[in-house]
C-alpha cells in the first residue's frame, strides 16, 4: 500500500538560505493520508499489513492523552474495520480532550492507567499479562516504534530519493528530520543512499533515543555520518510565545504549518544551524514534514492565551 502513495516534495525559500547557498524541500508527509498524519502512516502500514496475514483483530498501543501515534492508529484501524485498544497514560478526564475524543470516535476503547502502570509499557511480563487479556490484539509499542515501523520509514527515504530520480534533480545532501523514540530516523538513515546524512533533532530530554537508534540499526550511530541533535527548546512539549511566533512567521513564508510538538522544534533548530553556517554552500536538504498537526486542536486555549484570536485563526486556517 505504501508504495502506490504519490510523496509530494516542495521548495521552499526562505531569505536565510539563500543568503547561504542552501536549497531546502519540504518533504510533505503530512499530506499523504487524511486519516493517519505523516510519518505515522509509514510506521503503521507494516504493522497492518502484518496483522492482516496474522488474522489479528484488534490493535493495542499505548500513548500520552495528547498523542498523534494514538490518533493516527484508532483513526485508520478504523477505516480498515479494525478494533483499536489505548493505553493511556494519565486521568479519564483526558477523554475529553480532541485527540482522544476523535480516538474514541473512531471506535477505540480507551484504557487510562497511572503514571507507575505506564511505566511497564516495554515490561515483558506486563505485556504478557495485556496479551493474555486481549488475545486477537497484536500489540504495538508506545510511538509505533517496531521493527516493522522501521521499514515503513525506509519505504519512506526511498520514496523521497525517488521522487528526485523521477524529476531529473540532484538527491538531497542532507535529510532533516524530528525524533521522537527516534525509528523514523533509523529507517531513513537505512534507506539513504551514498553521500547523504540524516539528521535527526530530538525533542523530548530523555536520552533513550540514542540506545533505541542503535539497537535498530545494529551500528552506533555515534560512529556514522548521520547524527542526532536536542531540539527540545525546553522539555517535551513546552511550548512558549518564542515557538509560536517562529511557527507564524515560518507559516507566512512557506504557506507551510508545521506541528507545535516536532516539527516546528526541529525547523526551528535546523534554522538556528543554517544561520551558525554549519551547511556546505550548496547543500541541499530535505525537510520532513512529519505531519503531527492534530495536536494543534488540543492548544487552542494556549495559542489564544499567547498570541490572540489572530493567531489561532492563522493557524487554524490550515488545519
Ligand atoms: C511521532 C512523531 C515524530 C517522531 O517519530 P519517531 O519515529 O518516534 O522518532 C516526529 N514527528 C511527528 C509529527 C510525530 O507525530
Amino acid at each position: 500500500m505504501l508504495n502506490n502513495l504519490t510523496l509530494a516534495i516542495e521548495s521552499i525559500s526562505l531569505p536565510i538560505a539563500k543568503q547561504m547557498k542552501l536549497s531546502l524541500q519540504m518533504v510533505r508527509a503530512d499530506k499523504i493520508h487524511p486519516l493517519a498524519s505523516g510519518n505515522k502512516l509509514y510506521k503503521l502500514q507494516p504493522n497492518i499489513d502484518y496483522i492482516k496475514q496474522q488474522c489479528y483483530q484488534q490493535l493495542l498501543s499505548f500513548g500520552g492523552a495528547f498523542s498523534n501515534h494514538i490518533h493516527a492508529l484508532a483513526l485508520y484501524a478504523e477505516s480498515l474495520g479494525l478494533h483499536s485498544i489505548g493505553i493511556i497514560r494519565g486521568e479519564k478526564e483526558y477523554a475529553n480532550n480532541p485527540t482522544l475524543s476523535a480516538a474514541s470516535k473512531a471506535g477505540m476503547t480507551l484504557l487510562f492507567v497511572d503514571r507507575s502502570t505506564y511505566r511497564l509499557r516495554h515490561n515483558k511480563d506486563y505485556l504478557q499479562t495485556l496479551q493474555q487479556q486481549y488475545p486477537k490484539a497484536f500489540i504495538i509499542p508506545e510511538g509505533g516504534s517496531n521493527t516493522l515501523a522501521l521499514q515503513g520509514c525506509t519505504v519512506l527515504m526511498q520514496q523521497i530519493n525517488q521522487h528526485y530520480l523521477d524529476d531529473n534533480t540532484k538527491l538531497p545532501d542532507v535529510i532533516s528530520v524530528a525524533c521522537g523514540t527516534g525509528t523514523t530516523f533509523a529507517g531513513l538513515v537505512k534507506g539513504t543512499l551514498k553521500n547523504q546524512s540524516v539528521q535527526g533533532y530530538l525533542v523530548l530530554k530523555d536520552k533513550s533515543v540514542y540506545t533505541t537508534v542503535d539497537k535498530l540499526l545494529g551500528d552506533k550511530i555515534s560512529e556514522s555520518k548521520h547524527a542526532i541533535q536536542s531540539a527540545d527548546f525546553g522539555g517535551y512539549a513546552k511550548f512558549d510565545s518564542e515557538l509560536l511566533d517562529f511557527i507564524l512567521a515560518f507559516l507566512k513564508q512557506t504557506n507551510i504549518l508545521l506541528d507545535p510538538i516536532y516539527t516546528s522544534k526541529m525547523c526551528r533548530q535546523l534554522l538556528q544551524n543554517i544561520e551558525e553556517g554549519k551547511f556546505k554552500s550548496g547543500s541541499r536538504i530535505a525537510i520532513v514534514h512529519s505531519g503531527g498537526l492534530q495536536a494543534w486542536y488540543g492548544m487552542k486555549n494556549k495559542v489564544r492565551q499567547l498570541g490572540g484570536e489572530a493567531a489561532w485563526e492563522a493557524i487554524a486556517n490550515k488545519l
